[in-house]
C-alpha cells in the first residue's frame, strides 16, 4: 500500500534489539537470511519462550561496539525507507555487557550509529523491573551523562509480575532529582493499576498502556495529565495479549478521549513495520490518513524534541 509507505511517520517506541535487520545479521553471522529469520522472528503468537529466545539471540549478537553501531545505523536506514521522519529508539544497555563493554561504551557506540543517519532520532535507555537497584540507578546515571547529547529519557520495562512499579519508587525519585525524564512500560497485562502507578511516578508517556480500557478513572487520569499511550498493535497480538486485531482496544481508547501514538515495539521479532501498522489500523479500525496525521502530531507534541523542533516537525503533518 504505497499511500501508507509514502506517508510521513513518527515512531516513539521501537527497541533496537528487537528490530535487527535480518540481512545485516546474515552478513554478521554468515548464516542464511532464512536461518536468521527463524531465530529472530517470533514463530507463533503468544509463544513467550520463543520471544525470549529471539531476544536472547539478538542480544548475543550485540556485544561489540561495531555491531551496536552497525545495528543502529541499519535501523535508521530501514525507518527512512518507509518515511519515518523522527524516532525515539530504545536500548537495553545492560543487555550488552556480556563481553568487555561498559554501559558508556554501549551508549556511545549506539549513538554513533544513530548519528550516521540523516534521520532525526533520540535514544531512550531501558531499565528493567527485575534488574538490581544499583544497575538501574547506573542506567539513570549514564542517561544523565548523555542527556541532550542523543539520550532523551529512561524507560522501565520488564514483566509487571516481577515487581510492582511502586516498589521501584526510589529509582523514579532519583531520576527526577537528576533531571532525567521517564517513560514506563505499564498496563500491558493485568489491570489498570499499573498505569496509575506509572502516572504517579511521573511517566511522560506510557508504553502500551492498553489495560487503561478497563478503568474509567485511569483513562480520566491519562487525559487530565495529558499523558499519551504508545500503542504497538502487532506486538500485542504477537505476545498473545489479544487473539485478534479486532479485539484490540485502540479505537475504544481514542473514542474515550485518550491520546494514542502508533509504534512498532520490535520490528523484527514481531515481523512488522510502521507502514504495516498503518495498513492494519486502516483494515481493522478504518483509520484514515487524517487520523494518522493527528496521531503523529500527538507523538511530536509528546516527544523529547525541543519546542522549536516540535514546531518545525509538526508542519509536516498538516
Ligand atoms: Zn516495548
Amino acid at each position: 500500500m504505497k499511500k501508507y509507505e509514502s506517508l510521513k511517520k513518527v515512531d516513539l517506541h521501537c527497541h533496537l534489539e528487537g528490530s535487527l535487520n535480518p540481512v545485516k545479521v546474515s552478513k554478521w553471522t554468515r548464516k542464511s537470511v532464512d536461518e536468521v529469520e527463524n531465530m529472530l522472528i517470533l514463530g507463533k503468537a503468544g509463544d513467550m519462550e520463543n520471544h525470549e529466545s529471539a531476544m536472547k539471540y539478538a542480544n548475543s549478537l550485540l556485544q561489540t561496539k561495531a555491531r551496536l553501531k552497525d545495528a543502529a545505523a541499519e535501523l535508521c536506514k530501514d525507518m527512512k525507507l518507509e518515511n519515518v521522519v523522527y524516532a525515539e529508539i530504545r536500548l537495553d544497555p545492560a543487555a550488552h555487557l556480556e563481553k568487555d563493554l561498559t554501559l558508556k561504551d554501549v551508549v556511545e557506540a549506539t549513538l554513533e550509529g544513530l548519528a550516521m543517519s540523516t534521520l532525526k532520532t533520540k535514544l531512550i535507555l531501558v531499565m528493567k523491573r527485575n534488574y538490581e537497584f544499583e544497575l538501574n540507578k547506573s542506567i539513570i546515571d549514564i542517561a544523565k551523562k548523555y542527556l541532550k547529547k542523543g539520550v532523551c529519557a529512561v524507560d522501565m520495562a520488564g514483566d509487571f509480575e516481577d515487581c510492582s512499579l511502586k516498589s521501584l519508587k526510589e529509582l523514579f525519585v532519583y531520576a527526577e532529582s537528576v533531571g532525567v525524564p521517564v517513560v514506563i512500560h505499564a498496563g500491558c497485562e493485568g489491570d489498570a493499576k499499573d498505569i496509575d502507578s506509572a502516572l504517579s511516578l511521573g511517566a511522560r508517556r506510557i508504553g502500551h498502556g492498553i489495560k487503561a480500557i478497563k478503568s474509567f478513572e485511569t483513562m480520566e487520569k491519562l487525559k487530565k495529565l495529558h499523558v499519551p499511550l504508545e500503542i504497538c498493535l502487532t506486538s500485542n497480538i504477537a505476545t498473545g495479549i489479544y487473539g485478534k486485531y479486532s479485539e484490540h482496544p485502540i479505537a475504544r481508547l481514542i473514542d474515550s478521549g485518550v491520546m494514542v501514538t502508533i509504534n512498532t515495539d520490535n520490528r523484527t521479532i514481531n515481523k512488522t513495520t510502521i507502514t504495516d501498522e498503518y495498513i492494519l489500523l486502516n483494515k481493522y479500525f478504518s483509520f484514515t490518513i487524517k487520523d494518522f496525521n493527528e496521531m503523529n502530531r500527538v507523538a511530536i507534541e509528546h516527544s523529547f524534541l525541543s519546542d522549536k523542533e516540535k514546531a518545525e516537525l509538526s508542519k509536516e503533518f498538516i
